[in-house]
């Protein structure tokens, strides 16, 4: 039986008849909350400026942000049906005669959020000039990417826990640098075995080559990568993000001194680990080693 069926089976992942798009079993939740409780442990002392955004973002910023030309394929947008008493009749006659009827919708000013971290740039551009001493946040969001799959940790519809650092070069590279070390500790303090690799975003198209190995040759993406589905091929769980100053020139974030912020996210893929614990350890929780139980629920 895949795993995909075992986590079904076992109730602690909930088939809705979508790819990627499932319940969650209080159980599930259980070991996303503690996961999250050990985060908040590591990196509480840092202060960091905690927000939460929904899961959608306004749709100029999103626009803005240059999505559609790197991940179009990825993209999700809300649309809503915006016509008259008219319209509505034949909506609902499109509908009874099994035709298209999504198309006459209209997109609203929401998009769903891609990256937990989207919302924030435009947020603190907003605020003015960052201080020399750089900005922390501490994001956490349901996140939509429509990448449809049975791997269960390719999901539509995940969370995703951030740290975003903006600042002087030196001082968000030392932050992506800090997350990557407690990174690999946290996942060993909770019995998994781990390698960091560098990586690349899954950018659209032939020009998207090019961007993919630029990425990768200056390093500016790693992975946390931890066995879920695979042995060999493992699922990246964190990922660990250098933009350069690309967001601080994009968003016009700066600071104090009248440069550019360079800007830096550490992202948890909350489900993914879930599911690392429970490729590893098995689906019952109660029988995972003693020492991992402690280090989540003390
Ligand atoms: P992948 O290469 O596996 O597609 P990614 O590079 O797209 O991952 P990021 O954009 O860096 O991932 O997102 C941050 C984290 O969010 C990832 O490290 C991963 O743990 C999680 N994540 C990304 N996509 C998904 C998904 N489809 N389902 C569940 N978790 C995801
Ligand atoms: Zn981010
Ligand atoms: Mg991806």
């Amino acid at each position: 039986m895949s795993f995909l069926d075992r986590l079904f089976e076992s109730g602690l992942l909930i088939d809705t008849g979508v790819d990627g798009l499932y319940g969650r079993s209080g159980q599930f939740e259980d070991v996303i909350a503690a996961f999250e409780r050990l985060i908040d442990k590591i990196g509480g002392a840092d202060g960091a400026e905690a927000i939460r955004f929904p899961p959608g973002m306004n749709r100029a910023y999103f626009e803005k942000s240059g999505y559609m030309k790197s991940f179009p394929q990825l993209a999700g947008t809300v649309h809503s049906f915006c016509g008259n008493d008219h319209d509505h009749m034949s909506l609902l006659q499109c509908m009874e005669e099994g035709k298209d009827w999504a198309k006459e919708q209209k997109a609203t000013d929401i998009a769903l959020t891609p990256a937990a971290c989207y919302p924030l740039y435009p947020t603190v551009a907003k605020r003015g000039p960052i201080s020399m001493e750089g900005g922390l946040f501490d994001l956490q969001s349901y996140c939509f990417r429509h990448e449809p799959s049975k791997d269960p940790a390719r999901q539509q519809l995940f969370r995703m826990r951030e740290y975003v650092c903006m600042g002087t070069e030196a001082h968000v590279t030392t932050f992506r640098q800090t997350w990557m070390d407690r990174g690999v500790d946290m996942m060993k303090s909770i019995g998994l075995d781990v390698e960091i690799d560098v990586a690349n975003d899954p950018f659209f198209g032939r020009a998207g080559k090019l961007l993919a190995n630029n990425q990768r040759d200056q390093n500016l993406k790693f992975e946390l990568l931890i066995p879920v589905t695979s042995q060999a091929n493992k699922t990246a769980c964190m990922s660990f993000n250098y933009h350069q100053d690309a967001f601080g020139q994009k968003w016009g974030l700066s600071l104090k001194d009248g440069s550019v912020a360079h800007t830096a996210c550490v992202g948890f893929g909350l489900e993914r680990i879930a599911l690392a614990l429970f490729a590893q350890h098995g689906l019952d929780v109660a029988a995972w080693p003693e020492a991992v139980r402690k280090t989540l629920w003390g």
